[in-house]
């Protein structure tokens, strides 16, 4: 017997996403409508970037925060993009990945019991990431109002220990943006109730109907929001581990304790493609236009089919109803996997109101995605 483990390790359930996948992986022919990635390399000019940093030898640690170039094009691109203002010094730091920012933000923030408001259906990493930092999710379900957390149940899920709220818009799973009229009362409540809002917007730049409104460049809310982004989706880079949190400089400097102890930095031939890739905005506009092209097509064939599905508004994910089919999300998913040989998420692991949904990703190859289409539709007639 071994000498055993962290108990908080064992509350913590493996990635749901992660478990089917290893499910998909063994089966043969199947279409993957699952793992939220583009299906797009880097755009050349970043990877050439990397490639020349590599032969000039540029392959040491940078500093703790991420290298000053990269950080200020940072700055300017959220600035000129975006509108929020962070100092290229002591308000950003570049991370591995979101995933790592998540990480090293809750475990800045919380004391053990300390809660942590998360509507869902929302991305699978938060709920545990909470509990690994010794914080409580207090989950919202926002499935009865079109995937969107509204004032009234956000009001009644604060308490005395309320510390923060995840916000993520454009949504992975479900595709919603949070308007700015919402936004707004988030803002309010935060100020109000003393919490900090952690605003993750990695899909910032897939926003389809309109311009995307940063909860960061709300007039008021910089003292208490941490913002999360990174180049994995509008970039084509999951591949690099590139992110970065920008946040006030009391944040910062206690984040970075943990970064540079856990991560130490974040891949300097990352860095340098990050920086040109920066330069290549036409380039993410057309990977945008293709997927809202994808979105269109797919989401209309969904709902022919009988699939109700609500036109997302950004990201590459749409999260059709199952619920017509009687069967769970878990069910539907195996049985489509089994029977049409096309892989969708269940909607049951994005948490509460994601049960009755699948989450299908259309960021692939507009062929496959229609035979996927037309697999799902003889797969619901032959039922
Ligand atoms: N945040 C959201 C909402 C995501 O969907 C993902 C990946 O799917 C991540 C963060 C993780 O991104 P990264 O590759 O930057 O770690």
């Amino acid at each position: 017997m071994s000498p055993g483990f962290s108990h908080l390790i064992e509350t913590i359930p493996s990635s749901g996403i992660r478990r089917f996948f290893d499910l998909v992986a063994s089966s043969k022919d199947v279409i993957s409508l699952g793992v939220g990635e583009p299906d797009f390399p880097t755009p050349w000019p970043a990877r050439e970037e990397a490639i020349s940093s590599i032969e000039q030898g540029l392959t040491s640690y940078t500093s703790n925060s991420g290298l000053i170039e990269c950080r200020r094009a940072i700055a300017a691109y959220i600035e000129e993009r975006f509108g929020a203002t962070y100092g290229p010094e002591k308000e950003i730091i570049i991370t591995n990945g979101v995933s790592e920012g998540v990480d090293i933000t809750l475990r800045t923030l919380l004391n053990p019991g300390d809660e942590v408001i998360v509507p869902e259906p929302n991305y699978v990493c938060y709920a545990p990431l909470i509990q690994l930092a010794g914080g409580k999710v207090v989950a919202i379900d926002t499935s009865q109002t079109g995937f969107l957390p509204n004032k009234q149940a956000i009001k009644s899920a604060i308490t005395a220990k309320t510390k923060a709220i995840i916000l993520c818009s454009p949504n992975n799973p479900t595709g919603q943006v949070i308007p700015k009229k919402i936004l707004k009362d988030i803002a309010d409540l935060a100020e109000n109730h003393d919490f900090w809002v952690i605003a993750d917007e990695i899909y910032a730049e897939l926003s389809y109907d309109e311009p995307f409104v940063s909860f960061a460049a709300l007039e008021g809310t910089f003292p208490r929001t941490i913002l999360m982004n990174g180049f994995s989706k509008a970039f084509a880079m999951t591949g690099w581990r590139l992110g970065y949190l920008c946040a006030p400089q009391e944040f910062i400097a206690r984040a970075l304790k943990i970064h540079q102890y856990s991560a130490l930095c974040a891949p300097i031939m990352a860095q340098y493609a990050a920086i040109q890739a920066l330069q290549g905005m036409k380039v993410v506009q057309d990977m945008r236009r293709s997927y809202e092209m994808r979105r269109n097509l797919f989401v209309g064939r969904l709902n022919e089919m009988g699939l109700d599905t609500a036109m997302p508004k950004g990201a590459f994910y749409c999260f059709p109803s199952i619920q017509k089919t009687g069967l769970s999300s878990e069910e539907f998913a195996l049985k489509l996997l089994e029977k049409a040989r096309v892989a969708v998420v269940p909607g049951s692991v994005f948490g509460l109101g994601g049960e009755g949904y699948v989450r299908c990703c259309y960021a692939t190859h507009i062929d496959l995605l229609k035979e996927a289409l037309t697999r799902i539709s003889n797969f619901l007639k032959k039922r």
